[in-house]
Parts: C-alpha cells; sequence; structure tokens
C-alpha cells in the first residue's frame, strides 16, 4: 500500500459495534475475564492491554499508522515531542557514553544534552549541519554510542545530508536518531536513509491543527525494545484521547502536508523579491544554501519560512503589529498561519553566540505557513513588510 493508503487505512479491529470511524478507549485500565488472564497477561504468556501507561488500543492506532508512514518496524507514543526526545535517549545511553549531535536543535533538546543528560555522564560534542563526512568521523570517540540531529531545523532551517550520517553510524556502530518534526513523514522518512529512531513533536503537523500534545519514538525494534520499557516504568504516556485525535489526523497528514508546502513555496517566493526583506530562506528555493540536498532527501520544502527584518527588535514590532491574518505565537504546524520571532522568544536563553552560530538575528521571523487561501498571505505579509520598513525605524 503506498502512504496515502496505509494513512487511511489502518485501524483498531472493528468492535461487534461494527463502527466505521475508529473508536477511543479512553478507559485508564481494562479487565480479565478470570484470574487465570490476569496471571497470564501479567507473565506475558498472553499479550492484552492492562492499563494505559502500559499500553491502549487507540494510542497503539496511532503508533502504528506513524510506523507504516516512517518504514519503521516499531514504536511508542509520548505525552509529548520532547517526552519522545528525552526517552530515546535517556532509555538508550548510559553514564560514560558520548553523542554526537548537530548544533542546530530545537531549544528543549538543546538544554536535555547540555543541561540534562550531561548531568548522569553523558558527554556530548556538537559540529555543524554543514560538516564534512570526514568532520563526522573525526568527531567520533570510542565512547560514542548515538548520533542526534533535526532536519530541517527549528528555526534556521539547515539541512543534514541523512545518506552521510547513515554511512557514519553505520561505519562506527551507532545509534542513528533524527527529529523528522519539521518535514513530517509525508515529506521525508529517514529510516529510509539507514536512521534507526525516528521521533517527532506530534503537536506540529501530525495534530496540524493546533489542538493536542502528543509525541513518538519509531524505528527499530531492538531499541524501540528499551524505549518501551523506560516509557512503561516512567509513565510519560500519550492520553487515548490526544491519540484519537492524532490517529484522525494523520488521514490527512499528506493532503495537508502538499498543500502547506505549496503555500511556504509561494509566499517564499513573493517574499524574496521584496525589496524590504533582507534575507528570506526556504529548502525548495533556489537560494537555500543546500538547495540541492533538499530536493534530494525532501519530497517538498515544508511549511516553515524563515524572512530576516532590517531594524532589530523595533521593526519586528511593527510587522508583527501590521499582520491581519498572521498569528503571533511561539507554536508551529498549525492550518492557520503563525509568526514567532525567535530571538526574543523560543530561543531568548540561548547565548548570543550560541544565537549567531544558529543564525538567530534579532530580525528573524519563523513563520509556520497555514492553510489560508495563499494570496491572502501573500498580500498580508507583503504589507507588513511594505509598512514596516515605512515607519521611520530603517532612517
Ligand atoms: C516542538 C518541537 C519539539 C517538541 O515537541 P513538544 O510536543 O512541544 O514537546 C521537538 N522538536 C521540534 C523540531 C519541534 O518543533
Amino acid at each position: 500500500m503506498r502512504k496515502q493508503t496505509k494513512a487511511i487505512r489502518t485501524q483498531t479491529k472493528k468492535t461487534h459495534y461494527r463502527e466505521h470511524s475508529t473508536p477511543l478507549f479512553l478507559t485508564s485500565s481494562f479487565t480479565f475475564e478470570s484470574a487465570e488472564q490476569g496471571k497470564a497477561i501479567f507473565d506475558e504468556t498472553e499479550v492484552g492491554n492492562l492499563y494505559s501507561r502500559f499500553s491502549n488500543p487507540t494510542v497503539q492506532e496511532f503508533v502504528d499508522k506513524v510506523c507504516l508512514l516512517e518504514d519503521c518496524e516499531d514504536g511508542i507514543a509520548t505525552a509529548t515531542g520532547m517526552a519522545a526526545v528525552f526517552a530515546s535517549m535517556a532509555a538508550l545511553l548510559k553514564s560514560g557514553d558520548h553523542i554526537l549531535a548537530c548544533r542546530a536543535l530545537f531549544g528543549s533538546a538543546h538544554q536535555i544534552i547540555t543541561q540534562i543528560i550531561s548531568k548522569w555522564g553523558i558527554t556530548y560534542t556538537y559540529l555543524d549541519h554543514d560538516a564534512t563526512e570526514a568532520e563526522w568521523d573525526a568527531a567520533v570517540q570510542l565512547n560514542t554510542r548515538m548520533i542526534y540531529l533535526e532536519t530541517p531545523s527549528n528555526p534556521g532551517l539547515d539541512l543534514v545530508d541523512l545518506e552521510m550520517i547513515g554511512r557514519v553510524s553505520k561505519k562506527h556502530n551507532l545509534i542513528f536518531n533524527v527529529d523528522n518534526c519539521f518535514a513530517s513523514p509525508a515529506l521525508q522518512n529517514p529510516a529510509d536513509y539507514g536512521a534507526d529512531l525516528v521521533v517527532h513533536s506530534a503537536t506540529k503537523y501530525m495534530d496540524g491543527q493546533g489542538r493536542v500534545l502528543g509525541g513518538v519514538v519509531v524505528g527499530k525494534k531492538e531499541y524501540i525494545k528499551e524505549v518501551r520499557f523506560f516509557c512503561r516504568q516512567t509513565g510519560p504516556s500519550m492520553s487515548p484521547f490526544n491519540a484519537w485525535v492524532l490517529t484522525k489526523s494523520l488521514e490527512t497528514l499528506n493532503l495537508r502536508m502538499e498543500k502547506h508546502a505549496a503555500n511556504a513555496l509561494a509566499l517564499a517566493t513573493a517574499l524574496d523579491k521584496h525589496p524590504n526583506v533582507k534575507m528570506v530562506k526556504y529548502p525548495f528555493l533556489p537560494s537555500h544554501p543546500q538547495h540541492d540536498l533538499a530536493k534530494k532527501q525532501m519530497s517538498a520544502g515544508g511549511a516553515i519560512v524563515t524572512i530576516d527584518l532590517e531594524g532589530g527588535f523595533q521593526r519586528v514590532s511593527a510587522f508583527m503589529a501590521e499582520l491581519e491574518i498572521a498569528s503571533l505565537s511561539s507554536n508551529l504546524g498549525d492550518t492557520r498561519t503563525i509568526v514567532t520571532n525567535p530571538y526574543t522568544t523560543t530561543h531568548a536563553k540561548l547565548k548570543p553566540e550560541e544565537k549567531i552560530a544558529l543564525g538567530i538575528t534579532e530580525g528573524l521571523i519563523r513563520i509556520s505557513v497555514g492553510l489560508e487561501d495563499v494570496e491572502d498571505l501573500i498580500e498580508d505579509f507583503t504589507n507588513a513588510v511594505t509598512v514596516s520598513a515605512k515607519s521611520g525605524i530603517l532612517e
């Protein structure tokens, strides 16, 4: 089956009620037919649901769909994207291990690596997104166990060559772990390039409508076994209600991502020509420094466009005040277009030199392009960049 069919036709086994849409198993626990069955499920001679911290049919349906969409064998859902990132590291790394990561990371992933797992004696090395294969090879230490990266990155839209990292991981026997949130499984499948684990914030495009939080780790059985043990004991489980929302959303993921990407490309193209915009970055714009790589590993450029505006925070503020359609929020991946100033919000905690290294300038605007009519978006943004440039800030 092809992706769209898989996403739509995978469903929990029909109950005796013969429902068409998937049922919601909003229950904390499950009953046993007999004392013998309780014993058998607990000693794992019989497979069955016990308690929703361990497993739940609605949550499992969501996981099954993500596995199919990501070409992965197994997976586990979590309450949030960060719980998925943390579980993928905490379950597989131990004191004394070393993690190699690309510098361009989501803020909280950076905090987990530098402030949390580092307390437990797990060391790290950061490399630039465009480091060469020889540089990655040279950074591998005897105790290196995992490579972790995000592509495209948030908010820099930098890419890492998945095929190359797949080779490096294989050569040195490392666990290759990718945050595939920005592309979503509709546009990019890291497992096809040798990724052992793929993590997602389902809060973003999987929901795609700004309603629920969720996360998921999918990948090779042997690693998911460890992640599952970690999650079952420590309890970052996904709510069945959120799973029900998310599993229905996956049925429209491909369709939404196509439209998101078409809107994003059209908006990026319009702003690229605009005299009052200093820089526009979008993976499928020919001006993106890694455009060829984007074309190779992504089927479309995704829904995030960044622009850089001259005039510091004052200009950012004037620009945001002028927008009539786009929302001001720190979230992304919604049907509604959202703008964020990472310098003062999502990445405010980074040191100035860290911001510079990631291309996070004061005037950087991250646009999460929604599903509105793109002509309205182009008008809204061109008006806001023009009016804010004329407000006297730039003189
Ligand atoms: C939002 C986001 C996360 C974190 O997900 P939550 O669901 O908010 O915990 C992780 N990685 C990326 C790239 C994100 O955009």
